[in-house]
């Protein structure tokens, strides 16, 4: 069992479910409004696994200085 965080883009109701599986369509509704203006908020796992990039660009200079 999976649960996912939801959020209603027209009254901003953050909402859980929990599902087996995918979400379907009908999940994807929002239940204080019933609008489907509802999307996924990230997983909060995803956030560890952003870098910052790589620092190691090389700044000028010429093998035979
Ligand atoms: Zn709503």
């Amino acid at each position: 069992m999976a649960s996912y965080d939801l959020v209603c883009d027209k009254c901003g109701h953050a909402f859980e479910v929990f599902r087996q599986g995918f979400l379907k369509d009908e999940d994807r509704v929002c239940p204080e409004c019933g609008s489907e203006d509802v999307r996924q908020k990230f997983s909060s796992f995803l956030r560890s696994l952003g870098g910052a990039g790589s620092g190691c660009a090389p700044s000028g200079g010429s093998p035979f200085g």
